[in-house]
């Protein structure tokens, strides 16, 4: 069997965190998509174009993990790739209400996809994108928590808010 599962999510930038977890399921799955999730809904600070040179950047190395965008349902992008799994990521406690309903809300939209958590290494258990953001912009050193590129890019974009 082809086993293919699908890492979906906005990625607004990658962490650390995030590409533990990449890592993670890259191990179990003969392929691993990171499907990057077009949504205006959340106000990126980043664009699909720049979250995804980054994504693409942090996957260098991996040769069983392919990176791309989907828009619309994430249950209908794992079909499109003839696969039957979606990987979350559980960081803490309070992870577990929106992803326990989305995972639900999912199943009742595929019943034949199933979504497994993974959870990080415990060094990057706290790490959110949004904290990231907000620390960066107040003048702190992010670069124990995303990549270098990433945070050379979150200095150049928060700096114009200065
Ligand atoms: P969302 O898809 O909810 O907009 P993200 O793009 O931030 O969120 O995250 C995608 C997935 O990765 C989610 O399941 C989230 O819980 C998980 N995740 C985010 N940060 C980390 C981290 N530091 N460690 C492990 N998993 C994480």
């Amino acid at each position: 069997m082809n086993k293919t599962a699908v890492y979906p999510g906005t990625f607004d930038p990658i962490t650390n965190g995030h590409i533990d977890i990449i890592k993670r399921a890259a191990r179990l799955y003969d392929t691993l998509y990171v499907g990057l999730a077009v949504s205006q809904e959340k106000k990126p600070l980043f664009t699909v174009k720049e979250r995804l040179g980054f994504i693409k950047q942090a996957a260098e190395g991996m040769p069983n993990v392919r990176v791309e965008f989907f828009k619309g349902l994430a249950v209908d992008y794992v079909r499109s790739k003839k696969s039957m799994v979606v990987v979350r990521g559980l960081r803490m406690i309070s992870d577990f209400e929106y992803e326990f309903q989305m995972a639900l809300t999912n199943r009742k939209l595929a019943d034949d996809i199933e979504t497994i958590f993974m959870m990080p290494h415990e060094k990057y258990a706290y790490l959110s994108s949004k904290l990231i953001k907000e620390i960066v912009y107040l003048g702190a050193d992010a670069s124990s928590f995303v990549p270098d590129f990433v945070e050379a890019a979150l200095r150049r974009k928060l700096k114009k808010h200065d």
